[in-house]
Order: C-alpha cells, then sequence, then structure tokens
C-alpha cells in the first residue's frame, strides 16, 4: 500500500487532471481522460449503458478529485486505494467507476514505457483473438442468411438469435445487421411479451437448421438472455446436445450462484455467464465449483484490466474460460482493453464483437484492426486507443 509521505513526490507521472468526457455518436459513451505532469494522458471507458450518468457522477463527484497528485505508476495501489477506501464496496457503479480509472492507468503506463499493455501483461499467449459476431433474423431463413455472411467475412464463430413466431419482438433479433445494437440506451427501460413455451419449442429447430445448412465447421452459440428457470434451462441444454454449441449463454440469472448446480447436473452444452457481473464475488462459486465453462465479465464492468485479470487467473485454476462481453454498448476504449488483456491470458475462451458505426470509430480512433476472424490490439504504446 502506498506511504502517504513518498506519494508521488517529484514524479513526472503524477495526475494533474482528470476529465470525464460524455460523448458518442447517438447515445453516451462515458470516457475518462488523464493527463499526467509530464504530459502522458490515459483513456478508460466508464460507459454503465442506461445508468451512464451515475457513473459520470461517481466519477466527477467522488474519483476524480482523489486522483490528483496521485503516481500514475501505481495501479494496483489506486485500485485499492479506490475500492477499499469507499468503504461501499461492490456494484455496478462503482466497480465501472474504478475501471475507468485502472484502464488509463494502464493506458498511461504503457506510454511511458514504449510497449502496447500486452507487453505488460506478459506478452502474446496467441496470435489474435478470435471473435464472435451476431446473426439474427426474424426468421430461420433469415438467420441462415446472416450465418452465411459472417462465415464469409472468416468469423470462426457465429452467435445465432431468432424471432419466435407469436411473440412481437424477441431479445437479439433487429433489422439492422452488422451494426445491430443490442441495447438501445435510455431512461425507461422497455417491456416485452414473452412465452417460454413458445421460445423452447422452436429455438432448437433454429441449431438443427444451421447445422444442416452451414455444418460443424465453426462455433455456434445462444445467448438465452436470463430468461428461463434453472430446469427449464437444463431442459433446453440436454435437447440440444447433438447440435454441440460452443456455449449456451445466460441460461438463468446468476444471482443465486447455486442455480447453475441444477443445469450442470443435466446437461454437458457449455455454460457462459457474467456480462453483468461486477467483481470476482459474482463468479467465485460458479468457478471453483466448475459450474460454468465461461465468464463472460469485462474490463469496463468488473473493475478494470487489473480486477478483471484476477477473476480470469481464479478461472484459469478450475478450467473456466474466458469470453468476455463485447458489445456495441461498451466503447472502443473497452474493446482495446480488453484485446490486450484477451491476448495475453492463458486461459482465453472467445470475444465478442459487435462493429461499432464509421462515426463511433472517428470519435474514438484506435489501432486495433480485424482480419479473418480475428482481432488484433495493433502495436501502438499503451492501448492504442483515443477519444477526438
Ligand atoms: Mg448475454
Amino acid at each position: 500500500m502506498s506511504d502517504p509521505g513518498t506519494q508521488a513526490v517529484g514524479s513526472g507521472s503524477r495526475i494533474i487532471d482528470a476529465k470525464v468526457i460524455v460523448t458518442c455518436p447517438g447515445r453516451n459513451f462515458v470516457t475518462l481522460k488523464l493527463t499526467t505532469a509530464d504530459g502522458a494522458t490515459g483513456v478508460g471507458d466508464a460507459t454503465l449503458n442506461g445508468r451512464e450518468l451515475a457513473v459520470a457522477s461517481y466519477l466527477q463527484d467522488h474519483v476524480c478529485p482523489a486522483l490528483i497528485g496521485r503516481d500514475s505508476a501505481r495501479i494496483e495501489d489506486t485500485w485499492q486505494y479506490l475500492y477499499k477506501g469507499a468503504y461501499w464496496r461492490r456494484g455496478p457503479v462503482t466497480m465501472t467507476a474504478i475501471a475507468a480509472v485502472d484502464t488509463a492507468l494502464w493506458d498511461i503506463k504503457g506510454k511511458l514505457a514504449g510497449l502496447p499493455v500486452y507487453e505488460l501483461l506478459g506478452g502474446r499467449a496467441r496470435d489474435g483473438v478470435t471473435v464472435y459476431g451476431h446473426a439474427n433474423g426474424r426468421d430461420i431463413p433469415e438467420v441462415l442468411d446472416e450465418v452465411a455472411s459472417y462465415l464469409d467475412l472468416g468469423y470462426k464463430a457465429v452467435r445465432v438469435q431468432v424471432g419466435v413466431p407469436g411473440l412481437p419482438a424477441t431479445y437479439g433479433v433487429s433489422d439492422d445487421k452488422l451494426f445491430y445494437e443490442p441495447a438501445v440506451a435510455g431512461v425507461v427501460p422497455t417491456e416485452a411479451t414473452w412465452s417460454t413455451t413458445r421460445y423452447l419449442r422452436f429455438v432448437p429447430g433454429l441449431f438443427k437448421a444451421v447445422r444442416e445448412k452451414h455444418g460443424f465447421d465453426f462455433h455456434l452459440l445462444h445467448d438465452v438472455h436470463h430468461r428461463l428457470t434453472p430446469i427449464e434451462a437444463a431442459r433446453l441444454g440436454k435437447r440440444v446436445e447433438e447440435f454441440q454449441l460452443y456455449w449456451l449463454e445466460d441460461p438463468t440469472p446468476a444471482e443465486s450462484q447455486d442455480a447453475f448446480r441444477l443445469i450442470r447436473q443435466h446437461t454437458t452444452t457449455p455454460i457462459a455467464v457474467g456480462e453483468v457481473f461486477n467483481s470476482i464475488w459474482d463468479c467465485q462459486q460458479l468457478i471453483t465449483e466448475q459450474l460454468i465453462d465461461f465468464i463472460r465479465a469485462t474490463v469496463v464492468h468488473a473493475g478494470g484490466i487489473t480486477h478483471l485479470r484476477r477473476i480470469f487467473n481464479l478461472a484459469e485454476l478450475y478450467q473456466v474460460r474466458s469470453g468476455s462481453h463485447g458489445a456495441t454498448d461498451l466503447s472502443p476504449v473497452c474493446m482495446a482493453a480488453a484485446l490486450h488483456l484477451d491476448l495475453a491470458i492463458p486461459n482465453f475462451g472467445l470475444q465478442e464483437y459487435m462493429r461499432h458505426t464509421a462515426a463511433t470509430d472517428e470519435v474514438f480512433p484506435h489501432s486495433y484492426w480485424f482480419a479473418d476472424g480475428y482481432l488484433h490490439p495493433g502495436e501502438t504504446p499503451g492501448l492504442g486507443v483515443d477519444i477526438d
């Protein structure tokens, strides 16, 4: 822990400015930008989609004043200071704010070292980051066409979602395709009509059609979006085993980690969960009891690179692999940070990738790039991303 008497005395990497920027074409991304005395800058994503202004306030009112004068080199120390110092621990608002600071400090450390962040994390454990795209359609033929276009682009993994007959709208299905927006931010949550019976009857036919048309030579994924009870999820997992899903995502809400035991007892279909988790305590039991196969926590919502690495390290001991959330409800700053971590950890599984629009990419110039089913963070020192 830091000794206040020696805190950043005479250090050129002392933090002198912390700015919270709320902007992005068509939505709010919250970006924290830190500046040090020697002129280095670092960025961190602080976007908590739909509740993003709460994080902006938390940063502005409580965190930024505490950062001024601190040594930017002390990443772990600053993480512990913000986590323990607030007395109130965990929670999405707190952990997203801490994530932004942590991400920005890694960015600064990389820039000052002249190295991309993945080198500071131990270097490459693989050549590229395997990503999955989203194929969705109002009906099965439309999904089959979408899968084809992702496979044509070189994707090695595709998530499929389909409209359910008799339901006015279904999660994950939209008119937009390549730039589909899964979680439109709004002050008021939307309400939807749902039928578990119709869904369970219809969705196995989607996997059957996809495998019949496109074969088994790519990873097939599906998101249940927390809509089933544990026994319903167990029934679905068991029913679709022959279609060899790479993962079945968010089969049931995870507030009760115990609930996953029931699913596990009935099916060998791999389970992924965790995009709403914000700390290691949300998944401790899921990981240590091997109740899941993939942990989907992200840099921006789970306390930054420092804390997410801790989660992935725990997961590695239990043969649970990473599968970070990467929808367009997080900014290119988080995507860049995720790629550096994905590249360096030994138990990487898969990274979600939804393309930001050209307008968003213009606001957040970045060095990461896609080719043949993989994302690459690039060799720019730091995270290789900025905000214009
Ligand atoms: Mg999900």
